[in-house]
C-alpha cells in the first residue's frame, strides 16, 4: 500500500543523506521515555528546516511550538555563534525535556526556551522590543495559526522567511464543512495569506513516515 512505499522511500532518503546522528537518535530517545508525542518533523523534514535556515543565512530565528526540542536542535545547530533562537511552548513538561536536549546538543546558549501559551510570549517579545527574525516555523495548535501568522509578519522583515506545517492534514483541508478546529485554523491560515500582500506563499504536499500532509512557506515582500 501507498503508506509502505512512502516509509521506505522516506528511510531510503534518510540513509543516503542524513547521517546517523547520535544526539538526535538520544533527543528522539528521551522523547519517547518523557512520553512526549511523537509529533516532531520526520528526519528529512528536519533537514529541510535546517537546509532553509542556512539558505537564507538565518541569524534569528523564531519557533512556535517546541515539543521536545527536535527541530529547534536542526535549525539551532544552522545558526552562526553568535546566532539565537527563540522557541515557544506550551506544556512546561515539553520544555523541560526540550531543554534536557538542547543542553545535549550544546545549543543552550544559542537557544531559549520560553514556557507558556504562545501568544502570550509572542506579546511580551514585542513587549521587550525584541528584533525581527530571519526565519519563523510555526508548528504548534493549528486554531491559532492565523493569529501565529499576524504576529509573525510583526516581527519579520523583508526577506524573512515563514513556515508553517501541517497545512494539509491527510487532505482534510479541502473539507468546507470540517468540524476539527484543527482543519477549520489551517483553513482560515490560508485565507488569510490569500489576501495579505505582505506575504509570497505556496504550499506543498508531503508524504512519508510521517502520514500525508504538507507545509506552506512563504517570504515577506520588500
Ligand atoms: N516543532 C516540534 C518538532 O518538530 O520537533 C513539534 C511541535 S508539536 C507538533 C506542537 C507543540 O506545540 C506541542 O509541544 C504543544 O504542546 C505545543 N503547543 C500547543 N499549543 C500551544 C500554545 N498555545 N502555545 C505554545 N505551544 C503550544
Amino acid at each position: 500500500n501507498a503508506n509502505t512505499a512512502w516509509n521506505l522511500v522516506d528511510e531510503y532518503i534518510t540513509e543516503r543523506l542524513i547521517p546517523q546522528d547520535p544526539i538526535l537518535e538520544q533527543v528522539l530517545e528521551a522523547n519517547r521515555e518523557a512520553d512526549l508525542p511523537p509529533i516532531d518533523v520526520a528526519p528529512n523534514q528536519g533537514k529541510l528546516l535546517q537546509l532553509i535556515a542556512r539558505m537564507t543565512n538565518a541569524k534569528r530565528i523564531l519557533e512556535i511550538g517546541t515539543l521536545g526540542g527536535y527541530s529547534t536542535i536542526w535549525m539551532g545547530r544552522a545558526l552562526p555563534a553568535e546566532g539565537r533562537l527563540i522557541t515557544l511552548e506550551l506544556e512546561p513538561k515539553h520544555a523541560e525535556v526540550a531543554q534536557a536536549n538542547v543542553d545535549l546538543a550544546g545549543l543552550t546558549h544559542r537557544v531559549e526556551i520560553r514556557s507558556g501559551n504562545a501568544l502570550e510570549q509572542l506579546a511580551k517579545l514585542e513587549q521587550e522590543g525584541t528584533e525581527s527574525f530571519d526565519l519563523i516555523f510555526i508548528d504548534a495548535d493549528k486554531p491559532s495559526n492565523p493569529a501565529y501568522l499576524q504576529w509573525a509578519l510583526r516581527f519579520s522583515h523583508p526577506g524573512t522567511v515563514i513556515i508553517g506545517d501541517n497545512v494539509v492534514r491527510e487532505g482534510e483541508v479541502v473539507s468546507r464543512h470540517s468540524t476539527d478546529p484543527r482543519v477549520q485554523g489551517v483553513r482560515a491560515f490560508y485565507d488569510l495569506l490569500a489576501k495579505e500582500p505582505r506575504i509570497s506563499a505556496t504550499a506543498i504536499q508531503t508524504v512519508g513516515g510521517k502520514g500525508y500532509d504538507g507545509f506552506m512557506i512563504g517570504i515577506v515582500n520588500g
